[in-house]
């Protein structure tokens, strides 16, 4: 017999996994605590709030979140048919209405036979039984602690800042140069060296920079010194002092510049992010400026004038599980292969990517309530690869990341005709794998 699916948080993530769930024809219990209890930044009664920007990224096949789009109207995306019912004007973006995005799909979901609502919070993670927890980065404080529980202590992660990571293939290596500090080791780092016009130039822009808009309640958390002097914003250090920068993130000593045969004024450094080393952080680089004010200032970086920020730096409360190593490539929990995480909190970053992870997670719930071995997505996919990037991680510590075609496998053949004829490649093999799974993955 075919198992009841519950799905907790009806967000972004939830709902379009509660509609693959039911499209496979497996019944589903969807928990959302919603309008009875509002999280601090949600404010509507509606199903998949989106509670910042209206903007579904780009739509373009030569970016990844188009692709990422594409693949999920092919699967039969609800929030994709949403979007794309409720789209207005926005150039080249994927922008929507989003009372009445909200209102579509609320109405698909409570329509759906298959699919029961239920308005209570979730404080309990079940036992027993297929399950989907979707409940986004701000789950409410009794599941957050349900959930600690089960991953470890430092299993889940409240971050306050990270660092931008830009595309390799856009840094300037006649600038920028590899190095280690005192050529210790392996040379992993790519240096920006700054002479001191340049950390002039650069230093003033950065304390004059405009910041992002503060939500409340990552106000009262900025009262809370202790939790931000770790991962301080580059901004605030500056502000401190001409040097501090200097002395902290940008320090030069020990980085020679074998072109001079000398240490720069200041130097800025990059750390690969990825196995393959097509995406750099900035490290020391958490901030809190708005992403335009992150362009135009750290573009002033010698070697970074045209680089693609691929991620920017984003400081707000943020609960994600150290997926790596916890959660498998389709979502399920290693050693729980019933229990599916799904959205923003399993450290995908954005509208666009939370429900395509819900999406991959919904068609594995669906499976395993129906006693079928799990299917992750092919690796071409930015579906795949992102659940890839999850279950693995890259480099560093693990950071939420947005899609970005840096995720996926290399063509391995060299494409003429710049930039965007090489995504358009991407794209098609992308499409291609996808076409290939589709069968099973619609099963
Ligand atoms: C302040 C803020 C601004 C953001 N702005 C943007 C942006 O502009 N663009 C962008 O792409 N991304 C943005 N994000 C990231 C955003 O969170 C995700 O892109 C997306 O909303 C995550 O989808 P989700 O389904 O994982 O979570 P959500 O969409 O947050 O959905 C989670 C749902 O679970 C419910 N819930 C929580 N706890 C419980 C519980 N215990 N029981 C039952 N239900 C529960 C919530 O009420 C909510 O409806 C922002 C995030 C925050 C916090």
């Amino acid at each position: 017999m075919t198992e009841r699916v519950t799905v907790f948080g009806a967000g972004l993530a939830g709902c379009e996994a509660a509609w693959q769930i039911a499209r496979r024809g497996v019944p589903v219990r969807l928990v959302e605590m919603k309008p009875g209890r509002m999280t601090p930044a949600h404010h509507a009664p509606g199903f998949a709030e989106l509670c910042c920007s209206n903007s579904l990224r780009s739509d373009a096949l030569t970016n990844a979140v188009g692709l990422l789009k594409e693949e999920m109207r092919r699967l039969s995306s609800l929030i994709l048919e949403a979007a794309d019912a409720t789209r207005v004007p926005a150039g080249s973006a994927l922008a929507v209405d989003r009372n009445r995005f909200s209102d579509y799909i609320t109405e698909k979901i409570k329509a759906h036979h298959l699919i029961e609502t239920v308005e209570e919070e979730a404080t309990e993670l079940p036992d027993t039984g297929v399950a989907v927890v979707a409940t986004g980065p701000l789950t409410s404080a009794a599941l957050a602690a349900r959930i600690a529980a089960l991953t470890g202590d430092d299993g889940l992660y409240f971050y306050d800042a990270v660092a931008p990571i830009v595309a390799f293939d856009g840094i300037d290596m006649n600038v920028a140069f590899f190095a280690s500090r005192y050529g210790k080791g392996e040379a992993d780092y790519i240096n920006c060296p700054m002479t001191k016009e340049q950390y002039d130039r650069f230093y003033t822009e950065l304390i004059n920079a405009r910041e992002a808009e503060l939500h409340d309640f990552d106000k009262a958390s900025q009262q809370a010194p202790a939790v931000f002097e770790g991962c301080m914003p580059v901004e605030v250090m500056a502000r401190r002092g001409y040097d501090t920068l200097r002395y902290g993130p940008l320090k030069p000593v020990g980085l020679v510049d074998s072109r001079t045969g000398r240490e720069p004024y200041a130097v800025v450094q990059l750390r690969k992010e990825d196995r393959a080393g097509t995406m750099y952080n900035l490290v020391g680089f958490q901030t809190h400026l708005s992403f335009s004010e992150q362009k135009r200032v750290f573009s002033l970086i010698p070697g970074l004038e045209n680089a693609a920020f691929l991620r920017y730096g984003v400081m707000h409360r943020n609960t994600y599980l150290r997926s790596p190593g916890f959660l498998a490539p389709t979502y399920a929990v290693k050693t729980r292969p019933t229990l599916f995480f799904a959205g923003q909190m399993t450290g995908v970053e954005g509208y666009v990517e939370s429900a395509g992870s819900g999406l991959l997670a919904g068609v594995n719930a669906a499976r395993a309530a129906r006693g079928m071995e799990p299917l992750p997505f092919p690796r071409e996919t930015v579906l795949g690869a992102m659940g890839a990037y999850v279950s693995e991680g890259g480099l560093g510590p693990f950071v939420p990341m947005n899609a970005n075609f840096g995720l996926l496998p290399s063509l391995g053949t060299r494409v003429r005709g710049g930039k965007a004829k090489r995504n358009e490649a991407i794209s098609e093999r992308s499409l291609a794998a996808l076409a290939a799974a589709f069968a099973d993955i619609e099963k």
